[in-house]
């Protein structure tokens, strides 16, 4: 089978993703195995820079090396960490050691949203807690239309529901340092990654060259092994925009009195209606309240 792909070299094109990028070179994975691939000379000169994630077409020129023809069009792109693709997002918290940072996992949730991806709420370290607090962080993201799945990696429970999420999609994991990104990610990929170890920012910004690599899951998919977004990106977004990003405050667009409603002082609100009785959290809210805010000070230019 290989003989007569490599003789028929015209016929010997495939569909694959770029899994890492060192030096020029991109690693494709395709149907027949892993290429190292250069990018054709045409993509430098259009400007157009391969990302990890990005599904190309490649011709081999033998058994392990080619050549990337095409760049397919991207879902999304991110800048930090530079990917394209990602179509599922596993947003990790603690339940303590750190203790969650609600305004952080629902500026990470907004970033998801504006990405068009989609989004799973992971809290571990559910073994040092009783249920209550569990229950509690639960229920907030339950209502807003996330699934939310319960794990410790120390006692490697809940494992099952994040592997299923993450097959056969491209996926990242996201959340502050010392969540447990690391444990769960070495456990769902069978592969040892380093944990325990809480980089320090101030160091890692140093750094210009950050690895970046899609790791092929046993059960199928591929997941980035770098923490997406510790930085959080909301750059590109209006204050305007948030209220299309919470799907529990976008899901009753067009309900309040007033056409444009912002759902903060207008009478009439939809949104702080459900806020009263509960069917919205009022942290999700106040978070959504905080950003439009942050959001309209920002000034033109460094929405760029
Ligand atoms: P990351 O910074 O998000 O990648 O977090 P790590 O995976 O490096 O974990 C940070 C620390 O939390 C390590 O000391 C882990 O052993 C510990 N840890 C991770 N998951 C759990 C868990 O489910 N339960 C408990 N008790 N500790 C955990
Ligand atoms: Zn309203």
């Amino acid at each position: 089978m290989r003989m007569e792909k490599i003789i028929l070299a015209d016929l010997n094109h495939y569909e694959g993703v770029i899994t890492k990028g060192i030096g020029g070179f991109y690693y494709v994975k395709t149907a027949d195995g892993i290429l190292e691939c250069k990018a054709r000379g045409r993509f430098r000169k259009e400007k157009i820079l391969p990302y990890v994630g990005d599904r190309v077409v490649v011709h081999a020129v033998n058994e392990t090396e080619g050549s990337i023809d095409e760049i397919l069009p991207r879902k999304n792109q991110l800048i930090r960490p530079p990917v394209a693709n990602i179509e599922r997002l596993v947003l990790v918290m603690a339940i303590t050691a750190p203790e969650p940072d609600l305004k952080i996992v629902d500026k990470l949730l907004v970033t998801a949203e504006s990405k068009e991806i989609e989004t799973a709420i992971c809290i571990n370290k559910t073994d040092l807690d009783s249920g209550e607090k569990t229950r509690g962080f639960r229920e907030i993201y339950e209502k807003a239309g996330y699934p939310v799945m319960e794990v410790s990696a120390e006692n490697e429970t809940g494992l099952d529901e994040v592997c299923r999420f993450l097959q056969g999609k491209i996926s990242a994991f996201a959340g502050n340092s010392g969540v447990g990104k690391s444990s769960i990610l070495s456990l769902v990929t069978n592969r040892r990654l380093e944990t325990g170890v809480i980089s320090d920012r101030t160091e890692r910004g140093k750094h210009t060259t950050r690895h970046v690599e899609l790791l092929e899951l046993p059960f199928g998919g591929f997941v980035l092994d770098t923490p997406g977004f510790s930085n959080i990106e909301v750059s590109g977004l209006t204050a305007d925009d948030v209220r299309f990003l919470f799907p529990e405050i976008e899901k009753l667009e067009g309900k309040c009195r007033f056409r444009g409603c912002r759902h903060v002082a207008e009478p009439g609100c939809a949104v702080t209606e459900q806020v009263k009785t509960g069917l919205i959290a009022s942290s999700r809210y106040q978070n959504y309240k905080d950003l439009a805010v942050q959001l309209a000070s920002v000034k033109e230019w460094q929405k760029k």
